[in-house]
């Protein structure tokens, strides 16, 4: 036995690649790929509930287990989706945000917006600048099928890239839906939608949905507790006070409606529903090669938001994330083919500024307009200047509009720049250059990246401002003035925005709980060993932990 052990040591230790011999094995080669994402998962809310799953995610998190970082500054949603299966940082695929400035146009650009069409409701992935998991896929096996679903557009067409076969996101008032741009829009693909649809719509006419449980957990009701966040009163109740009523009037179509649709726990079991209607009409796993199936949940992000990621509403949410994670896996159980399911979230998040203090973390709100406007009036007065120098909507990435005139726009920087420096909301400031020329070290672990790096990894240099801003650690770049308005969010390079859960699992996995902080961007290479097929060159690397042997 000792023998054996020595030799397998020494074979690795020549090998230079001691993890092969400790690893447990590797999955059988799948006939389907499943990517989760489910927003604003942070690494922090899988632990706090970790003990509490009994569905979907206790099974996935009972596989080899990472906390992962999305490495980047930028911890947004389009950012975050991009790197999951690209395996490239954001500055790479281009998504450098969810919305940019364009300084060439003066005007603002969504991730997904496609240019040059009339179509209001046209998304794709014109913007993404490499290609996806799925289309190495497709490469080396044209036979695999890609399909993405998920809430919300820029989540699908992020993971899908751009050659899916199928793309679906929730549009409201709608239902599911896709757009030419972004994967093929024939009756083949949006029939099977519109009839989800039409039957979701006229199954609630006859019986109004309820949006949030009237029962909840010991666990949950141990969280209810009302609070002001901003100007918001939030009643801590679970179901919260709605002022909804579904019963009268043509409800399905009403804003408010879908609005609250959205931002309850009922959204992703109902995206579930239409995954696992997906899987059958497709038989995805049963096709000649490997399948890709991308999945985005969106709900966790939706209630974080509107109520902070501390109380019961939260609560109640993962437990119906639980459950709708465990219809998918009880739906992949069921096809009878060997299939590998990679989870992970786009960025983590944190709590309700008030709440948070409350716990003792020193959490306080920045109003961003009032700041900006504030740091164009410093501007305009010591250039002598009468108008606003600074464009843009997002505080953490400043734009300036100084025309062509190149000396201008550097003394504006400066002036910026040195006024920053001197307020008690900044900790950190950065000029373009210094951000373009921050390159990270090969191999140095996403826990130890300055954050002028984390910067660096979600810049480009024709979308990302000319100003890199870091608030303080716990700042909610959010007023919460009236209803439905943000309370909590992410977007900072702080690490609680930045630490993901990153679970692989299997029929049949070891369970193993891994130390070393990986990277969202590890998945795709990682996956793509797994399904036996090459990768290109990417920011990533294969994780033999978990593939066995990275080819
Ligand atoms: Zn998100």
């Amino acid at each position: 036995m000792r023998a054996k052990r020595w030799i397998a040591t020494l074979w690795a230790t020549m090998a230079g690649c001691a993890s092969i011999a400790d690893a447990a094995p590797p999955p059988p080669q799948p006939k389907l790929l499943v990517a989760i994402a489910v927003d604003q998962f942070s690494a922090d809310l899988l632990q706090y509930y970790r003990t509490h799953f009994t569905g979907g995610l206790k099974r996935l998190s009972g596989g080899i287990a990472f906390t992962g970082y999305q490495s980047h500054a930028a911890t947004e949603t389009c950012p975050g989706h991009s790197t999951i299966l690209t395996g490239r940082h954001p500055a790479a695929t281009g998504i450098v945000a969810n919305t940019w400035f364009d300084a060439k146009s003066g005007s603002s650009v969504y991730c997904v917006a496609v240019r040059g069409t009339a179509d209001p409701d046209a998304r794709g992935p014109q913007n993404l600048r490499v290609p996806t998991l799925g289309e190495w896929l497709k490469h080396a096996q044209p036979q695999a099928r890609v399909v993405a679903i998920s809430g919300k557009d820029r989540a699908a067409i992020m993971m899908a890239g751009h050659h899916a076969d199928a793309v679906y996101w929730w549009n409201d008032g709608v239902g599911f839906t896709t757009s030419s741009f972004a994967g093929p829009a024939t009756p083949a693909v949006t029939g099977p939608a519109q009839a989800f649809d039409k039957a979701l719509f006229a199954h609630w006419k006859a019986s109004p949905p309820r949006l949030w449980p009237t029962a909840v957990s010991p666990a949950c009701q141990a969280l209810q507790a009302p609070h002001i966040f901003g100007k918001l009163p939030i009643s801590g109740k679970v179901p919260p006070d709605l002022s909804l009523t579904v019963e009268s009037g043509d409800f399905l179509h009403r804003t408010d409606f879908q609005d609250q649709l959205r931002v309850s726990p009922i959204f992703d079991p109902l995206t579930i529903a239409f995954v696992n209607g997906t899987i059958d009409r497709l038989h995805l796993g049963h096709g000649p090669q490997t399948d890709l199936l991308a999945v985005s949940l969106s709900t966790t992000d939706y209630i974080a938001h509107r109520y902070g990621n501390g109380g019961a509403e939260i609560c109640v949410q993962m437990a119906a994330l639980d459950e709708a994670i465990g219809a998918l896996l009880t739906k992949l159980d069921s096809l009878g083919v060997p299939y590998v399911v990679a989870l992970t979230a786009d960025h983590g998040g944190s709590d309700a500024a008030e709440r948070a203090s409350e716990k003792g973390v020193d959490a306080h709100r920045v109003d961003p307009t009032a700041f900006v406007k504030r740091l164009n009036d410093a501007i305009a007065k010591q250039l002598g200047l009468n108008y606003e120098t600074i464009v843009g909507d997002d505080p953490q990435q400043l734009t300036i509009n100084g025309g062509p005139d190149v000396a201008l726009h550097d003394r504006v920087r400066d002036a910026a720049v040195a006024w920053l420096k001197q307020q008690p909301e900044i900790a950190e400031v950065y000029t373009a250059d210094q951000t373009a020329a921050a390159a990270v070290p090969p191999g140095k672990p996403a826990d130890q990246l300055s954050v002028l790096e984390r910067f660096h990894e979600s810049y480009d240099k024709d979308r990302s401002g000319d100003i890199q801003v870091a608030f303080r650690p716990n700042s909610t770049l959010y007023m919460a003035r009236g209803p439905g308005d943000t309370v909590a969010g992410h977007g900072s390079p702080w690490d609680y925005d930045r630490r993901v859960p990153i679970l692989f699992w299997w029929p049949g996995v070891t369970p193993e709980d891994r130390k070393e902080p990986i990277e969202t961007v590890d998945i795709a290479p990682t996956l793509a060993a797994i399904a036996h097929i090459p990768a290109p060159e990417v920011d990533g690397k294969c994780l033999e932990s978990v593939a066995g042997a990275c080819r």
